[in-house]
C-alpha cells in the first residue's frame, strides 16, 4: 500500500458529489489523464448513488463508507453500505436492468466499464460492498 483513504459519510443525496470530487482529487496524485479521471468520477457517482437510492431507500440518516487505495499497482476503490443488500448479484448487474423502473439499469455497466476487475458483494439485510481495481 502506498497511501489510503477513507470516507464515511450520510447517505443523503448531496454527499454524491462530495464522495465523487473527493475520490478524484485523491486518485489525481496518480498520473491518471482527465479522461480516467472522469471515469473514477463516474463511476464512485454510480456506486454510491446505488448504497444510497437502493441499499439504503433514500433513508438519510444512514452511513455510507468510501475507501480508496493506491497500490503500486493500480487504484482500488470501496463503497460499502449496510442496507438492503442485493438478493441476485448477477441479475443485479445485467445491463438496463433495475428494481426501479424509472430507471436505466447502468450504473453497474458504467462500473464495469471503468474497472479492470469489479467485485460485488452482498448479503441480504446485511448490506453490500463494491469493489473496483483500476
Ligand atoms: P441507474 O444506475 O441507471 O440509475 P439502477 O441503479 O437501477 O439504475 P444499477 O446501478 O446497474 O442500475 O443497479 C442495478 C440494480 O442493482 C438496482 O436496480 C438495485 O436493485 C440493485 N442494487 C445496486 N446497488 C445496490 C445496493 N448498494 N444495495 C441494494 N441494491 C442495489
Ligand atoms: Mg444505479
Amino acid at each position: 500500500i502506498l497511501n489510503k483513504c477513507v470516507l464515511e459519510f450520510t447517505s443523503v443525496p448531496e454527499n454524491v458529489a462530495f464522495a465523487r470530487v473527493s475520490v478524484a482529487a485523491f486518485a489525481s496524485q496518480l498520473d491518471c489523464t482527465l479522461p480516467e479521471l472522469e471515469e473514477i468520477k463516474v463511476a464512485v457517482s454510480e456506486a454510491v448513488g446505488n448504497a444510497i437510492i437502493h441499499g439504503y431507500r433514500n433513508k438519510a440518516d444512514k452511513t455510507v463508507r468510501v475507501l480508496a487505495t493506491i497500490y503500486k499497482e493500480g487504484l482500488e476503490i470501496r463503497v460499502e453500505d449496510s442496507g438492503i443488500g442485493i438478493t441476485n448479484i448477477e441479475m443485479a448487474m445485467q445491463p438496463a436492468y433495475s428494481t426501479d423502473p424509472e430507471r436505466m439499469g447502468l450504473g453497474f455497466v458504467f462500473m464495469q466499464s471503468f474497472s479492470d476487475r469489479l467485485q460485488v458483494d452482498s448479503t441480504p439485510g446485511k448490506g453490500t460492498t463494491v469493489t473496483m481495481y483500476k
